[in-house]
């Protein structure tokens, strides 16, 4: 990190507001002085949200920065690929922000761009793609596979042996069974499970399941 870089929090509403505390402290830790944080949004409600200045993406271009580093703060998974497009096109860099207390044990491959939330914990052999969100106390077990712009709500309790295809999107306090070795449980692409369900069996891709044991919504 360099203090001519600058650093920014896209989206600066529900989620974009619990990741500024988690980015500033980093870069407390780093020495990077606060004014090189920022939050981006494209329709800024106001000059200064929580104390912290937000500009336009136009701005953040305009900005004089040596680097600009930007993590998605936005929980729609199609929406943040969108902007990582934007982003690599201008050179702007992917920034990945953790809580200090979250917990990383063995073999972890994290794509770039992640939020990793307070009291998340990725246990051990396992890999996640690019914009990974893990919100609040949420946990991925042993030997998962997890795909690119995947979220999680807080309070997620993914456990072993699970994969997770691009764009799945998990609801707060949602379950998954683990599956096996070879036969693992897969939430497809784009699937989206529901605050609350419990998931014992696959769920294919694109369909919405709710309810304990989830079921797929008519
Ligand atoms: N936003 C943006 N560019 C986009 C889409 C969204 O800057 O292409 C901003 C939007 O203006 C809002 C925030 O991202 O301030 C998304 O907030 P929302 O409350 O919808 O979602 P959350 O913060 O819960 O992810």
């Amino acid at each position: 990190m360099h203090t001519d870089d600058l650093y920014a929090v896209y989206g600066a509403s529900g989620y974009g507001r619990e990741v500024m505390p988690l980015a500033r402290q980093q870069l407390a830790q780093a020495g990077v002085p606060a004014e090189r944080l920022v939050f981006v949004d494209d329709a800024p409600e106001a000059p200064l949200v929580n104390g912290q200045r937000v500009m336009t993406y136009a701005q953040l271009l305009a900005e004089p920065a040596a680097r600009r580093h930007v993590v998605l703060a936005i929980a729609n998974g199609t929406v943040r690929e969108s902007l990582a497009k934007r982003c690599a096109r201008d050179g702007v860099q992917t920034w990945t922000v953790s809580a200090s207390n979250v917990v990383r044990m063995d073999e972890v491959q994290l794509g770039e761009g992640a939020v990793l939330s307070p009291f998340v914990t990725l246990t051990s052999n396992i890999r996640i793609g690019r914009h990974f969100h893990a919100n609040l106390y949420s946990y991925v077990a042993h030997d998962c596979v997890v795909g690119d712009f995947v979220t999680f709500a807080p309070g997620v309790q993914c456990n072993g042996n699970v994969v997770i295809e691009d764009h799945a999107y998990i609801g707060t306090g949602a379950v998954l069974k683990q599956g096996r070795p070879g036969q693992p449980l897969v939430i497809g692409r784009g699937a989206v499970v529901g605050m609350g369900a419990v998931v014992t069996k696959s769920v294919p891709a694109g369909v919405t399941v709710v309810g304990n044991p989830a079921r797929a919504m008519a």
